[in-house]
């Protein structure tokens, strides 16, 4: 555990909020403005000077996406933060904001199918190299440490088996070298962890997911300290991947709720992963409240709740584990998780659709494997309809 206070979670509600809003309205205003004026070129001079704070662009600034920034950094525990258009644009721009051509990344091989992507193929068109090395492997991170290396990359839990890396033991390895640590948190949100507790240097969240918490919106956030967040915002006013004043309201609308979501999501999943594990038709669970998952004892040790995704295997090939899917009549099926709605999916059947069943398995991702993202529902609910699915495979 690292220093300092542990963030309060008031501040999903109330974190950055002045003393009042213009019209002395209770929620915040939706600024939908491109620009700001100024009222004469004094105050343009005293801007341009620094001496005076304020709005200049829309790409740079709105008042509506800086209360979320605040939000989030108030959450995280950390100074500052900034928003962008989605999670996506969060990830890269931070990575853009701290690598150059000649430099080194290392990234967790099981993050975002994306982010491995824009690594391995995007920055290295660019001169950036990088060192792809297994999950949660510590020793295999200090191994591929160069003097360049500059940033190391992972997320915890990661999907989809919610491998949980060491956080404190990367930030032992990196701190001394100067390396960076960037960890993609949308899995665990801010309820379950706060990755600066554990010296994490940036901090990323797809607010599509947990933050804004009603599969609505897409937004992304990097939180950090404030030396490294304005290098990241640079990036945003260049590549201008801004969050639009709308979706960062629904964002804070979503975060006033998220610390009772998350609390329902936890302990629902931890219901469901038992339940499952239980099932005679389920080969294999993987939830980091599992006693038998790997991770188990890291989670227990850094995390506050184990998360809402759960996935398994079923026992039975493709197609039976599709006609599982189809028996449900609860969750939807879908990409993203994190919202109020349940979401399940067949990896086979989304993201590794293109490959075979050889080279599925070569990636590690089993035909029979399925994803739950367990939304706000009733949990005796989401278990009933999971055991008649499973039931029905056997008539
Ligand atoms: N990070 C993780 C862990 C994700 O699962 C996703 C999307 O699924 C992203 C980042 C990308 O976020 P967005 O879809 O908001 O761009």
């Amino acid at each position: 555990m690292g220093e300092g206070k542990r963030p309060s979670l008031t501040a999903a509600v109330r974190g950055g909020e002045p003393a009042s809003y213009a019209h002395d309205a209770l929620t915040a205003p939706i600024v939908q403005t491109a620009t700001y004026t100024f009222a004469n070129t004094a105050e343009l001079v005293e801007y341009m000077e620094g001496r005076k704070e304020r709005e200049e662009y829309g790409r740079y600034g709105n008042p509506t996406v800086r209360l979320l920034e605040d939000r989030v950094a108030a959450l995280e525990g950390v100074e500052d933060a900034v928003a962008f258009s989605s999670g996506m644009a969060a990830i890269t721009s931070a990575i853009l904001a701290l690598t150059k051509a000649g430099e080194h990344v290392i990234l967790f091989s099981d993050c975002y199918r994306r982010t491995r992507q824009f690594v391995t193929r995007f920055l290295a068109q660019f001169g950036v190299e990088h060192t792809l090395v297994p999950p949660a492997d510590i020793a295999a991170l200090r191994d591929a440490l160069r003097p360049n290396t500059r940033l190391v990359i992972s997320e915890a839990p990661t999907n989809p088996y919610l491998t949980v890396v060491d956080l404190s033991a990367i930030s032992e390895v990196c701190r001394p070298r100067r390396v960076k640590t960037l960890i993609d948190s949308t899995f665990a949100t801010p309820v379950n962890l706060n990755p600066a507790e554990h010296g994490i240097d940036l901090i990323v969240h797809s607010a599509t997911k947990y933050l804004s918490g009603h599969n609505d919106v897409l937004a992304g956030v990097v939180a950090g300290n404030r030396a490294l967040v304005s290098l990241v915002r640079d990036v945003r006013h260049l590549m201008g991947a801004m969050c639009d004043p709308h979706a960062a309201f629904l964002v804070h609308r979503g975060l006033k709720t998220l610390a009772l979501r998350v609390a329902q999501q936890n302990a629902s999943t931890q219901a469901i992963a038992e339940a499952l594990e239980a099932h005679r038709r389920v080969k294999r669970v993987w939830y980091p409240g599992l006693a038998s998952h790997p991770s188990h004892a890291t989670a227990t040790r850094q995390m506050r709740g184990f998360g809402g995704v759960v996935s398994f295997e079923v026992d039975g090939d493709l197609a039976v584990t599709s006609r599982f899917i189809d028996a449900l009549k609860v969750p939807r099926i879908a990409p993203s998780l994190g919202g109020v709605e349940s979401l399940v999916e067949q990896p086979a059947l989304m993201s590794y659709f293109e490959l075979s069943t050889e080279q599925r398995e070569a990636v590690g991702i089993r035909d029979n494997l399925v994803r739950y993202a367990v939304g706000i529902e009733c949990t005796d609910e989401l278990i009933e309809d999971l055991i008649q699915a499973l039931d029905a495979l056997d008539r």
